[in-house]
């Protein structure tokens, strides 16, 4: 647990969330200000600021926030697909520093990266 961290706070329930699922490990949640119909978070418990400071005894807790991800998605109406992001330190863009998966999905959804 890291004291300031917002999803910190929102695992503890010091900040309300609009929860999808919980368990011992994970917590999915919509997000505040989502880009599409359906989006997501789904966030280890465990603070971890980013992927690049997960290790080799994360693997199972990374790979079971993949497949519940795939799953919550399908329960959250995106059966046809959806979109997965983890936004990375700030040169990818991450502006919570705790571990998230976005998924995103329903709606028009863009070619990730354009191409000019
Ligand atoms: P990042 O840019 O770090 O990958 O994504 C952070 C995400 O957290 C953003 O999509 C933003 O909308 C979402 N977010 C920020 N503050 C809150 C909050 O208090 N509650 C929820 N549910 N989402 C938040
Ligand atoms: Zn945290």
């Amino acid at each position: 647990m890291s004291e300031n961290c917002l999803f910190c706070k929102i695992v503890r329930g010091e900040i309300p969330c609009r929860k999808i699922y919980e368990d011992d490990e994970l917590l999915a949640f919509h997000d505040i200000n989502p880009v599409a119909p359906v989006h997501f978070m789904l966030v280890p418990k465990l603070h971890l600021a980013s992927l690049m400071v997960a290790e080799d005894s994360h693997a199972a807790l990374l790979g079971r926030m993949l497949l519940l991800g795939a799953k919550l998605a399908q329960e959250q109406g995106l059966e046809n697909g959806f979109r997965t992001v983890i936004n990375t330190g700030k040169g990818g863009g991450q502006e919570v520093f705790h571990l998230h998966i976005h998924i995103i999905g329903g709606g028009n959804i863009p070619p990730m990266v354009k191409r000019s």
